[in-house]
């Protein structure tokens, strides 16, 4: 096992970790930008060092002044989180050049996921169900229009390198692809450097379920069951609950299965998400996410299985938990991101928590770094936690979620917690009725009706 891993993260994930960190007798060491010198992960890791100023390009991403972090410190581990460095590959084998280990997957297979058009081609090749779309990358010398007609308007644009849900163009008819197309990859050359796009059928109404794998990186692979988190907002998911309240516990069990063989085809290594969508029965491949997600307590409530503590322990040659047959869903489990932004315009609200209350009781759970007197920095996201309630059904977690919403106190700064307790007692979130674009038409003020 690992004596000391660095936490190249910030907020609520590397708190998270540290946990973790703590309940395997791993010693810690936090880095942080000068911005975040008051940070929680800062004060409860056993050591900390400073790695440059608030940008993230010159603290939490610069590879050289964490390389000296773990020099200094004498860490042998370095465990990404999610965002920043947690999906770059040439980080994973810099760490691997200095004898540091990479908590997350092999290289190859971060490379090979972070592009998803060769994503796309791996899930095929694998036997996983993917959207209908362009066979590979649509250049200008391409036949777009051919293509686009081949695979039924409306088709969606996307960015190879695509992340955050940027460089996405919906193109209704033949004369909008032409402009879709140029934006979506003016969009991504600007975003990621990267300016290849692909055609997807444009889905009308699916749900967005995502498959949690567990991989021990010789052949070794559990799915742990879904979560459901079609309730986005600019396809950034805002809500995520497991189970899905529409799979049945059949479709459930094929999709996992094949998620679990490919993923011992293809010997992946530790915790990864393989994102779909979901429509009239059935299940489209759209990425996979090589590192842990925000919303993995969602698993970790209705499994029992500490994902973090297993990735930490699969990073160090371990087993997997559990078999297949042992994996228990067991009851329902909701996560509401709280955000630190105006609850109807979105804009972020940076600035002090006057006054901060944590809810508790039987099943809830809040994953957190901010406390009463803490300032949020306007350099990062706008995370100030995620609420995570479990009940023994959906009914029960729903009535345990708007329990402890009407608890929590979060001022001094504008949240989204608004916005969570009305949705927690919408009719069609109750009955469980919603697709992805559920929420933006909610939010514009229509009757959104399945
Ligand atoms: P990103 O990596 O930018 O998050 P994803 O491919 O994961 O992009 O897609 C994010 C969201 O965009 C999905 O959850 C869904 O809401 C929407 N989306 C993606 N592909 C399609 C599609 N083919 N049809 C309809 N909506 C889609």
């Amino acid at each position: 096992m690992f004596e000391k891993i660095l936490i190249a993260n910030r907020g609520e994930i590397a708190l998270r970790i540290l946990r973790a960190c703590k309940e395997l007798g791993i010693a810690t060491v936090a880095v942080h930008s000068t911005a975040d010198a008051d940070a929680m992960h800062v004060r409860l890791a056993d050591e900390s060092v400073c790695i440059g100023p608030p940008a993230s390009k010159d603290s939490y991403l610069n590879v050289p002044s964490l390389l000296a972090a773990c020099e200094i410190t004498g860490a042998d581990a370095v465990h990404p989180g999610y965002g920043f460095l947690s999906e770059n590959a040439r980080f994973a084998e810099i760490l691997a050049d200095h004898n540091l280990k990479f908590i997350g997957p092999k290289a190859e297979h971060i490379r090979l996921m972070g592009d998803k058009i060769e994503a796309k081609k791996t899930a095929k090749r694998l036997g996983i169900p993917v959207v209908p779309g362009s066979d590979g990358g649509v250049g200008p010398e391409d036949d777009a229009i051919a293509i686009a007609r081949e695979i039924g308007f409306p088709v969606l644009v996307k960015a190879a390198a695509g992340g955050g849900g940027r460089g996405m163009k919906v193109a209704q008819t033949e004369a909008d692809l032409l402009m879709a197309l140029s934006t979506a990859a003016t969009e991504a050359k600007a975003a990621f450097g990267d300016a290849s796009v692909y055609l997807e059928k444009y889905l009308q109404k699916p749900r967005h379920i995502e498959i949690q794998v567990l991989g021990d990186g010789r052949g070794g692979a559990l799915h742990l069951g879904e979560r459901d988190c079609s309730l986005q907002r600019r396809h950034q998911k805002v809500w995520e609950e497991g189970p899905s309240p529409i799979l049945s516990p059949e479709a459930r069990a094929r999709i996992g299965g094949i998620c679990a063989k490919a993923m011992q085809d293809m010997q992946y290594l530790g915790v990864g998400t393989i994102e779909f969508l979901y429509e009239d029965g059935e299940f489209y491949f759209i990425e996979m996410n090589t590192r842990i997600q925000v919303e993995h307590p969602v698993t970790e409530m209705i499994t029992d299985i500490d994902l973090v503590l297993e990735q930490i322990r699969i990073a160090a040659g371990g087993d997997l938990p559990c078999t297949q047959d042992e994996v228990n869903i067991i009851g329902h489990s909701i996560e509401c991101r709280i955000n630190a932004e105006n609850p109807e315009t979105f804009r972020p609200s940076p600035g002090t928590i006057t006054q901060y209350h944590a809810p508790g009781g039987l099943g809830v759970r809040i994953d957190s770094a901010v406390y009463q007197g803490y300032k949020i920095p306007p350099y990062y996201d706008s995370l100030v936690g995620k609420l995570i309630v479990h009940g023994k059904n959906r009914p029960e977690c729903l009535m345990r979620l708007r329990r402890a919403l009407d608890e929590i106190v979060v001022d001094g700064v504008e949240t989204t917690l608004p916005l969570f307790r009305a949705l927690a007692r919408e009719s069609d979130i109750i009955e469980g009725d919603y697709h992805i674009h559920w929420l933006e038409q909610y939010l514009a003020g229509k009757a959104p009706k399945t």
